[in-house]
């Protein structure tokens, strides 16, 4: 068989949300949300099952699989509805919607459900991508607060760049939304993982930890909360061919890579068929039998080259790690333009194995 694989790790995943809830001392919504970022939602979820205060999806369609899987708890769909139809299964399944724009307020002032919804409310605080205007948003709040089809309120908001804290700007995001929801009642919701490792004054009644939860650091810098954290995802393959070729050859397609002196170099079944990224830089690292070394020339769809030159003890057979334990998938990512979540969305025909 393909030796290609990624490990899940459902006990990290447990550690890192438990590290949510210790650092945040409040509840916390698992966001499962693009299947639980490439580990496999329905897998993650049943690890959280006893221990999840909610989860967050970004739509009903994720929202449906984890209550027929039988989850009880709170669901967030962190865009609410997409069509004013869904307000009838959203009501019979008690799913939380997030409400941001002004077709989903006349779609729900339209509709005809059974019973009021638990809605979150979501304030633009500067990011610009969802919510309503500090302006208009205590009038929005206070209007849903006073309608039948409402049981309950949260604000949410999100922060742009939470992972970079020396930017400034969470300090006056977190303003805005402190004055815009100043005086109203209801639970609060601001920080995704960075706002939950490195915003402490942020973190309100409910967190929406994400990619911490899969133990990559959403941070480009050693973040002291974020050492903690534990990979979720080992890549696994192995080397399926060894050869020796002389300085000055050229490696793979489009001959990216020139060999600078007698390389060996070893052949591993993994490519960006399985999800690892095409983009991915000579030099990126690559763990051969827990090793540092590099990939060199294009990623193929089914296979890579890295060098052994340095690794006499390695060869046929031996273990390759793309990212897990020992390799950061943030550091991969940043050698492919990218970061650790599209890594992880990415992952394609490589199969998943679940280990408790
Ligand atoms: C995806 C998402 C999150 C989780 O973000 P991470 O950076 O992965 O922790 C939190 N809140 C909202 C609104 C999201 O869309």
């Amino acid at each position: 068989m393909r030796p290609a694989r990624a490990l899940i790790d459902l006990s990290a995943l447990r550690h890192n949300y438990r590290l949510a809830k210790r650092l945040s001392g409040c509840r916390a919504l698992a966001v499962v949300k693009a299947n639980a970022y490439g580990h496999g939602a329905l897998e993650c979820a049943a690890a959280l099952a006893d221990e999840a205060d909610g989860f967050a999806v970004s739509a009903i369609e994720e929202a449906l699989e984890l209550r027929e899987a039988g989850h009880r708890q709170p669901i967030v769909l962190l865009e609410g509805w997409f069509e004013a139809s869904e307000l009838g299964l959203i009501c019979r399944h008690d799913l939380w919607p997030v409400i941001h724009h002004h077709g989903q307020l006349q779609d729900l002032e339209q509709a005809d459900i059974a019973r009021p919804l638990h809605v979150w409310l979501k304030l633009d605080s500067g990011m610009h991508r969802t919510g309503f205007s500090p302006a208009e948003y205590p009038h929005i709040w206070r209007q849903l607060q006073a309608s039948a089809k409402v049981a309950e309120l949260t604000s949410i908001t999100h922060f742009s760049r939470a992972d970079e804290p020396e930017t400034g700007r969470t300090e006056q995001q977190l303003d805005v939304f402190r004055q815009a929801t100043s005086g109203l009642q209801g639970n609060t919701s601001l920080c995704n993982s960075a706002g939950v490792l490195a915003w402490p004054q942020a973190h309100g009644n409910w967190v929406r930890p994400g990619i911490m939860l899969y133990g990559a650091t959403p941070f480009a810098f050693a973040q002291p909360q974020a050492a903690d954290l534990r990979p979720v995802m080992q890549l696994d393959s192995r080397v399926i061919a060894v050869h020796q070729i002389g300085p000055g050859e050229p490696v793979g397609y489009g001959s990216r890579f020139t060999t600078r002196r007698a390389s060996r170099l070893g052949l591993v079944a993994m490519g960006y068929a399985d999800g690892y990224p095409r983009h991915a830089v000579d030099g990126t690292p690559v763990l051969v039998d827990g090793q540092r070394t590099a990939l060199v020339g294009r990623v193929s769809m089914d296979m890579l080259t890295v060098d052994l030159t340095d690794l006499p003890a390695s060869g046929l057979g031996s273990h390759v790690r793309l990212w897990g334990t020992g390799l950061d998938a943030g550091e991969v990512a940043s050698h492919a333009g990218t970061i650790s979540y599209q890594l992880f969305c990415n992952l394609n025909r490589v199969p998943r194995h679940y280990q408790e």
